[in-house]
């Protein structure tokens, strides 16, 4: 069973569609990410899915159980990691911990136990006593994710909990959370970052002005560019036009063009050595060919023409 199944959620704020006809599932012990630029409409489907915000249609069913029949049910097996740091600053780790522990409405010597343990899984043991406000980035973040998992979610929703933080921390949270999916946790993860959707999520959506574009494991949405890989062509196009050269579109499909690169994958099961030919014979003068396995930036462009990283 799903234990979160999205079913056409949208909502819209005046005239933007921020999330438009957003379906989708996931299991216990995967981690799906939601993968998408500024204003894609992440936050606004995470906001739906936890019940600070109604969908104007749709629906958000939990554990089999459509949120709004039994909200206070479908939250008791959420764990929630907004965005911004929702964490108190004056109070130390553990504090702030066993805080959120009672919140979730944990007795105070549960509360205690399982604070311990999630100081210790979080590596923040030796800082436990210290006011988070003397924390590096990298430990509020830490922070903030543990006040989401006092009381054991069975679903856990992460809204780019990595932001501005460095490598080495990012890393951190990023092993952490792969623990979490190993004891079944079912996690949803939005980011912006092509590298940690790539490398840490077992299935992915894209989304775009409010929209779920495409959906799969890492492979699944490579082989939409048609195949396992690509050609990044660097060249002096001059006027050419990829129209007027014959056949060309039936034989190639375009990813991005743009000036003194052309970035195109080979429609069909083909030769990789016969494509290389035939792109270097064309009537221009071609600097440099490179073939590379297609990247989710490489999917999101075709999808919509922009590259994620702009
Ligand atoms: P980010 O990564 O920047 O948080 P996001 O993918 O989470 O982006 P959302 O925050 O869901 O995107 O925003 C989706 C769209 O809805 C944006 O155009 C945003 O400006 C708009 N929006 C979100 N919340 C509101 C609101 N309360 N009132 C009006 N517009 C809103």
């Amino acid at each position: 069973m799903s234990l979160l199944k999205t079913d056409h959620l949208s909502k819209t704020f005046g005239a933007i569609h921020a999330v438009d006809s957003v379906s989708f599932q996931i299991e216990a012990g995967e981690i799906y990410g939601l993968l998408g630029p500024n204003g894609a409409g992440k936050t606004t489907t995470i906001s739906m899915i936890c019940g600070l915000l109604k969908p104007d249609a749709g629906e958000v069913i939990v554990a089999g159980g459509p949120f709004w029949s039994d909200p206070q049910k479908a939250k008791s097996i959420m764990g929630i990691v907004p965005q911004e740091l929702a964490i108190y600053e004056e109070l130390t780790g553990r504090e702030n911990l066993e805080f959120w522990g009672r919140v979730a409405g944990l007795k105070s010597g549960e509360a205690k136990t399982r604070t311990t343990e999630l100081l210790e899984a979080l590596s923040l043991t030796d800082r436990a006593k210290d006011a988070v406000k003397n924390y590096s980035g990298g430990m509020k973040r830490r922070i903030n994710l543990g006040c989401a998992l006092l009381h054991r979610p069975k679903l856990l929703l992460l809204d780019e909990p990595t932001v501005g933080i460095d490598p080495q921390a990012r890393l951190n949270i990023l092993e952490f959370i792969r623990g979490l999916r190993a004891s079944g946790t079912a996690i949803l993860y939005t980011t912006h970052y092509l590298e940690e959707a790539e490398k840490l999520c077992d299935r992915i959506g894209i989304i775009d002005h409010g929209r779920l574009l495409a959906e799969g494991t890492l492979s699944q949405l490579q082989e939409r560019l048609g195949g396992d890989r690509v050609f990044v062509l660097e060249a002096d196009f001059g006027n050419a036009s990829v129209e007027a050269w014959d056949g060309f579109l039936q034989r190639f499909r375009v990813i991005q063009k743009a000036e003194g690169q052309l970035v195109v994958a080979a429609i069909g099961v083909r030769d990789p050595a016969e494509c290389l030919r035939e792109l270097l014979n064309l009537p221009i003068r071609v600097e440099n060919v490179t073939l590379k396995r297609p990247s989710l930036n490489d999917v999101f462009l075709q999808l919509t023409g922009r590259s994620l990283r702009e």
